[in-house]
């Protein structure tokens, strides 16, 4: 059993005091910050809830205890937009080849045909949850390979899994295909049912340039309307400049005046678009109120990547002009530990860590702390989480950092994770649990 840092008073009432929060995440008036976006505050807890936010050092009529923070960062519990916990920790049974993305595709759907039983993917999506959890994350969403008889297996999994973990990690899916199987009405059928049955009102696909991209897309678009759903793609996932269908998919948003809400992933081709291309895909997607969300240690891991020659490109999209351009933009985990990312475990601490680093979104603004927290919160229609305000849960991560620099250079592995006042156990799980699974190891 560890709890991090932080000794939570034993009351259901106590004070957190002295702690820094960004600024962007706190719902409450009368708030200064630093040069980091970061506010003084001392946060009253009571029941489990948040009952005040105020200024550092305002005097309170409050009997009961408090924790001084020292100035050490608190973040809201996290929201987690894109991840695939039916793919994750295949990886010592079905490793990447050569780290490229085909070896991922094929590594994958090889491993998926011989392996993925209703038993083996409900133990590595739990895996996934303990981890996400133990790290400090209140919501998630996973994409799930949704292809033949694997509609049938995951789904009914997904159903399982979103209820016995309610109260401790909003979980929800999105079901994942190729964009040219929206032709097949067979495929179509089953999966809305599936979706229907076990789903959350998520649809979505992968999006590549196909001859028939605009008719699959207005399949897609149709099906959505008739159900209402909200959607979810994996975008342009290439370094190839011809690769556009994110602006097809803003034109189709666009031609159906689709209202439900529309999540693009990846859109690494966008990053490599001429200038004045760039500008008017981004206007496009912003007119179809389309939000972007970037994957970038999976990016990197798997873009520009050619054997004998050192990479040249960081394979993000263009977050900075999407942003810049009033297009909501978030950052997240995508996959771990299998094919198409051979590490990772589920930790937006990390994913913030490395977005930074990547992305650059140092030197650039305080707010981006928001890409983890409240902006996938809002797309994923969990509203409420992802921000410090009175009147919302006590979830809350808990660092002796002080300054991003400080909160950036560690893996704060000391972190204390609240969920509704009380510190969890932030043990994580083993990964000799899994090897009765990985059987085809060698
Ligand atoms: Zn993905």
């Amino acid at each position: 059993m560890t709890t991090g840092f932080a000794a939570i008073p034993a009351s259901a009432s106590y004070r957190l005091t002295g702690a820094r929060a960004p600024l962007c995440l706190v719902e409450a008036g009368g708030l200064g910050a630093d040069r980091d976006g970061l506010s003084l505050i001392d946060i009253a807890v009571e029941d489990g809830r948040i009952v005040s936010i105020l200024p550092a050092g305002t005097e309170v009529l409050q009997d009961g205890p408090a924790l001084d923070l020292d100035g050490g960062i608190v973040l809201p519990r996290l929201v987690d937009a894109h991840v695939h916990l039916d793919k994750g920790h295949i990886w010592p049974r079905s490793p990447n080849p050569d780290g490229s993305f085909m070896g991922a595709l094929d590594s994958v759907g090889a491993d998926r045909e011989a392996n993925w039983s209703a038993q083996d993917v409900r133990a590595r999506m739990e895996f996934g949850l303990r981890c996400a959890f133990a790290h400090g994350t209140a919501a998630l969403r996973t994409h799930i390979d949704s292809l033949g008889k694997q509609i049938g297996i995951s789904w009914p999994v997904v159903a399982e899994l979103r209820a016995e973990w309610a109260g401790r990690i909003a979980l929800q899916a999105s079901p994942l295909f190729g964009i040219e199987c929206a032709l097949d009405p067979v495929h179509l059928r089953d999966l809305v049912a599936a979706v229907k049955a076990h789903g959350d009102g998520l649809f979505g696909c992968v999006t590549y340039m196909i001859p028939e991209l605009d008719q699959a897309l207005d399949i897609v678009f149709r099906i959505a309307i008739e159900n209402g759903f909200d959607l979810d793609f994996h975008v342009d996932e290439s370094n190839d400049p011809a690769a556009r269908s994110l602006e097809r998919i803003a034109e189709a948003a666009l031609r159906h005046r689709f209202t439900g809400r529309i999540l693009a992933g990846h859109c690494c081709s966008l990053a490599l678009q001429q200038p004045e291309d760039e500008a008017r895909i981004i206007a496009k997607v912003l007119e179809a109120g389309i939000a972007v969300v970037s994957l970038p240690m999976c990016n990197m891991y798997l873009q520009d990547r050619a054997a004998g020659r050192t990479p040249r490109w960081r394979g993000v999209t263009a977050l900075h002009e999407l942003k810049a351009a009033g297009v909501p933009v978030m950052i997240a985990s995508d996959n771990t530990r299998d094919p198409f990312y051979a590490y990772g475990d589920l930790d937006l601490v990390e994913v913030l860590r490395e977005g930074t680093r990547m992305l650059q979104l140092d030197h650039s603004g305080t707010d981006w702390s928001e890409t983890i927290a409240r902006t996938p919160a809002a797309i994923m229609g969990e509203e409420g989480r992802g921000v410090l305000a009175a009147g919302g849960p006590a979830d809350l991560i808990l660092t002796r950092a002080r300054s991003w620099t400080e909160l950036f250079a560690r893996p704060q592995a000391d972190r204390t994770v609240l969920v509704e006042g009380e510190a969890i156990d932030r043990s994580l799980p083993d990964y000799r649990e899994l090897d009765h699974l990985m059987a085809s190891a060698t």
